[in-house]
């Protein structure tokens, strides 16, 4: 029988609860399932039987129907373990009846019902709140997944993209998904459900659930686009997914009690799943909606439009913000307003600061900026552990800053929606959020750090009137130490968290953040000129570098930092991001050190000029930098850089032993200028070099791990030396004249190398037998670095004829030394003048002795032992777990991480070296390579590192090298 040609009507529940009784004599109240094209009915019994009700669609033909009994039958014949519907008889006995249905016959027929084994095993789990989360995860499901199935894309999907089924590409380069296994879970589905499964498999053990998923469903939908309902229910989704997990775990534990396999998964599950369902499944939303290139608030930018054509009325009394004179504040990252340190936002100084500014300008209102990332919050509320994880810095409202007692007005019409006193854990004061309506959508407006008499008289539910005032703004004393202003924040979605709901965002959620409250000039009109500019985003400002900037001034990292500031250890991002410092080694002292920055503005301030007139700076400083130094080195020349001084260097020694030749180490480099280049292997014999010059003769690097000598041998720096001499011999029996030989004391650029005992003695003695100079660069190791002593050549236990210094010796301001003996200087001294016009002027003189005064007084040289110890033991310790790291060495806070693919042949580990430091500087690290096979991780931090510094440093390189798969 065919049912053709008659409209289908409806059949709602109780009509199916009706066919149940008349035809199969099953009384029961129905609820209806979700199904695309028949009317299903789920039918519960009063004793609790339960029983499927399916009514066909009018155009289904009885013979898809009796294939479906036929096979339901089967199958319960042949598998009778398995729980399968049976199909039930109508009273007259047949599997199928018919209903009249008015307009339609329909084909009718009953099931017994197969419980979802999710809902039926919950009871397993033993923990009651556990318990609830499935429950939870489950309700969820049913309320807002099932109702939209019709409405889901379906398609054949992997079904099972975990961490063990994807397979990221050679560890050596970034890593990118190379392969996809195990296809055993595939089938045709819901597509949604693909990037739902993996992100509940990608979000297991991190530490912010939310993100790790944001960032797999953007990686999905980059590829594959979700539609705004699957995006709708993927937190949804991924809670499901978590609930069967350990609802499977719980009956498995059942069934296998003693199988430790069945349940390995299951306490990350269960902490992903009670974190997961603690996150707001709006604020999941708006983050995936994010994720996918949309706003993150659907109606956002509609109440946004709305805010924005409203004649809103001032916030403050008397103060119209759209022409008032006001003062608006640069508070970011690389504001000139704030001291140097960025964890000592001194409350009080702001308030000097901000109010200082507004009494010299004459303004009543100074403004803090909307959007603005800030390093003021140093409070544990805004992050916590390391400096270099991500802490909230995002300013999310306007600050007005003005005196204490301004009434504050309703800028619309409003309902007090939430009075409350932010007491706990700091006392910010009292706040009121008021609730606007634009007629479509509710919206809110959060008033914070009002006087605490505000609060009084204002009651949830009371209406305000646009224009009316109904607070005032705090003291300071009310406010938890701030400087007095009220923060206007708008909301579109408080989300459910009411009075706390944050003010202040992290940067890598600032699209979410900005989004759920947009701007509050919306409403206050400050003129847009009044705003300082902003920091310009890293692509704009590598636009212009691209462009005005030579292409081989180098930037570092694929993702290269743009830093704003620096403070100690630490360098800071335009987001307020800080990155551990481990390589800079110019910031000796700390970037910025403030007796140093103190020392440069004094002087540049009161005088700064050239040797040619008496100065006082010059004489101190020559002084106290000799005093650091042995016999003979007492005559100093001070230049702006190392390279200056390696070229000074070279010509002294040209001009006391009128000759020209000179002998360098493999690898080495020692300065920019055409002479340094043709002295530096690293350069002439790298890309772009023209090879070496007839005058240039190279030494063997005297490198006892990969090197023609190596540690275990007693005599190597004997051997390294004589290869020296051999040179110098050479030189000899071919009649040229050797000038210098000229070697750092610990090669840096050659690969953070420690020279074997007794090399550098015997290679001086050698030199100095043919009448040669010995030039020490220490540019890289001088000031205490190494820790054992206060200069490199020390550790070997020789003095050279002239040293070279530079890079840390001012910290960071342009400074070069050349000291060496009175008899060469007097040789140099031949009627030819020196003169650098800004060698030792007043200002460097000045950042030299700081530099000198806070090594000593604070006794860096000695941390620098003390940390460079503990650094060295806990590198090698890692170096006990990881095949890749193929030497650490080093002294003090001088130290190479040498990586090898091989420990027995030294293959040079370049590409993983370059993937270390890349994802380092992820990781808030910053580090580089040095080395011939750019393999050696440079470690040379400040000195005032700490041991904290260290361990967090090698803490976050075991990460790294752990993501390498092939040596978990
Ligand atoms: N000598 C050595 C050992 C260096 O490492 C450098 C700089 N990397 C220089 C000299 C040149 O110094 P500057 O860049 O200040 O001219």
């Amino acid at each position: 029988m065919k049912l053709e040609g008659r409209v289908a009507a409806a059949i709602d529940e109780r009509r199916a609860s009706d066919l149940a009784r008349d035809l199969y004599g099953f009384e029961a109240t129905a609820r209806a399932l979700p199904g695309e094209y028949d009317d299903n009915f789920h039918l519960v019994a009063p004793d609790g039987s339960q029983r499927v009700l399916k009514v066909m669609h009018p155009a289904r033909e009885r013979s898809l129907i009796d294939l479906q009994c036929a096979a339901l039958e089967h199958v319960a014949s042949r598998a009778p373990h398995l729980e399968l519907p049976r199909v039930c008889r109508t009273r007259e006995g047949a599997t199928i009846a018919v209903a009249d249905d008015g307009d339609a016959w329909r084909l009718v027929w009953m099931l017994t019902w197969v419980p979802g084994w999710i809902r039926d095993a919950i009871p397993l789990v033993a923990d009651a709140r556990r318990r609830l989360w499935a429950e939870l995860a489950l309700a969820r499901f049913e309320a807002e997944a099932v109702p939209a199935l019709p409405r889901l894309r379906r398609s054949v999907i992997h079904g099972d993209a975990n961490d063990y089924n994807v397979i990221a590409g050679d560890p050596r380069r970034q890593p990118r998904p190379a392969s996809v296994i195990d296809l055993g879970d595939m089938h045709r589905g819901l597509t949604v459900a693909e990037p739902a499964i993996a992100a509940a498999y990608v979000l297991l053990g991190k530490p912010d659930l939310l993100a790790a998923a944001a960032a797999l469903v953007r990686g999905y939908h980059a590829a594959c686009p979700l539609d705004e309902t699957e995006i709708a229910l993927l937190h949804t989704l991924v809670a499901a997914r978590l609930a069967v997990s350990v609802t499977n775990a719980a009956l498995m534990k059942t069934r296998r009690p003693d199988d430790p396999y069945v349940t390995i998964n299951e306490a990350p599950a269960w902490d992903a799943l009670e974190r997961w369902l603690a996150i707001h499944p709006r604020l999941a939303h708006y983050r995936f909606r994010e994720a996918c290139g949309r706003p993150p608030l659907p109606h956002g930018p509609r109440v946004a439009a709305w805010i924005g054509a409203q004649d809103a009325a001032p916030v403050l009394a008397g103060i119209d913000l759209r022409d008032a004179p006001s003062l608006v504040l640069d508070l970011g990252v690389s504001s000139r307003l704030l001291g140097a340190d960025p964890a000592a936002a001194e409350t009080g100084a702001l308030t000097r600061t901000i109010f200082g500014a507004m009494e010299r300008t004459g303004v009543g209102v100074a403004v803090g900026r909307y959007d603005e990332p800030r390093l003021l919050y140093s409070s544990d509320l805004f992050g916590s552990g390391p400096a270099i994880e991500e802490r909230r810095t995002v300013h999310l409202g306007v600050d007005l800053f003005l005196a204490p007692g301004t009434p504050v007005h309703a800028p619309l019409d409003a309902v007090v929606h939430i009075r409350a006193h932010n007491r706990a854990p700091l006392d910010y004061g009292p706040l009121v959020i008021l609730r606007h309506s634009t007629g479509e959508d509710a919206f809110f407006t959060l008033y914070g750090h009002l006087s605490a008499d505000s609060l009084e008289g204002l009651a949830v539910g009371q209406r305000v009137r646009r224009g009316e005032p109904f607070a005032r703004v705090g003291t300071r004393d009310e406010n938890g130490g701030w400087p007095p202003h009220v923060h206007v924040q708008v909301i579109l979605d408080l989300l459910g968290r009411d009075a706390d709901f944050p003010g202040v965002a992290p940067a890598s959620e600032r699209a979410l953040w900005t989004s759920l409250s947009p701007d509050p000039n919306l409403l206050l009109r400050i003129p847009q000129d009044r705003f300082p500019p902003r920091e310009a985003p890293p692509e704009a400002t590598l636009a212009v570098r691209r462009e005005r900037i030579g292409g081989n001034v180098r930037l570092s990292y694929r993702r290269p930092v743009k830093v704003v500031r620096g403070f100690m250890q630490h360098l800071y991002d335009e987001t307020g991001r800080a990155f551990l410092d481990v390589y800079n080694n110019v910031p000796l002292v700390g970037h910025s050190h403030p007796r140093v920055v103190r020392a440069v503005q004094e002087q540049i301030g009161l005088l700064n000029t050239n040797t040619r007139y008496l100065h006082d700076g010059i004489a101190a400083y020559a002084e106290r930098l000799t005093r650091h130094l042995p016999e003979p080195l007492r005559v100093c020349y001070f230049l702006n850089s190392g390279s200056e001084a390696n070229e000074l260097a070279l010509r002294l020694a040209r001009t006391a032993t009128c000759r020209e030749d000179v002998i360098v180490l493999e690898h080495s480099y020692h300065g920019h200028t055409s002479m340094l280049v043709d002295v530096s292997p690293y350069k002439f014999d790298g890309p772009g070099g023209r090879g070496r010059k007839p005058w240039v003769h190279v030494a063997p690097l005297p490198d006892g791990y990969r090197g023609r000598y190596r540690r275990s041998e007693p005599e190597a720096g004997r051997r390294y030396a004589d290869e020296v001499g051999a040179i110098v011999d050479r030189l000899r029996s071919e009649g040229r004249g050797l000038a210098a030989f000229l070697a750092e004391s610990m090669p840096s650029t050659a690969g953070q190398i420690v020279f074997p005992p007794g090399y550098l003695s015997e290679a001086y003695r050698q030199v100095r037998a043919a009448r040669g100079l010995c030039i020490a660069d220490e540019v890289q190791t001088g000031f205490g670095r190494v820790g054992t002593h206060f200069w490199g050549f020390e550790t070997q236990g020789v003095v050279p004829d002239v040293l070279v210094l530079g890079k840390p010796i001012g910290n960071g301001f342009p400074l070069g030394a050349v000291i060496t003996t009175r008899e060469i200087a007097a040789a140099f001294d031949n009627g030819m003048e020196f003169f650098s016009t800004f060698g030792g002027n007043p200002v460097a003189c000045a950042a030299g002795l700081a530099v000198l005064d806070v090594l000593e007084e604070d006794g860096l040289p000695a941390r620098a032992r003390r940390v460079g110890e503990h650094l060295l033991a806990a590198l090698r310790l890692l170096q006990d777990r990881r095949p890749l790291i193929g030497d650490v060495r080093g002294s003090g806070l001088f130290l190479g991480i040498e990586l090898v693919r091989d420990r027995t042949t030294l293959e040079p580990a370049t590409e993983e070296a370059a993937y270390v430091v890349e994802r380092l500087r992820d990781l808030g690290v910053l580090t580089g390579t040095d080395g011939p096979f750019h393999n050696v991780l440079k470690v040379r931090p400040p000195l005032i590192f700490s041991e904290d510094d260290a361990s967090l440093f090698v803490q976050r390189l075991a990460e790294v090298l752990a993501e390498d798969a092939a040596s978990p």
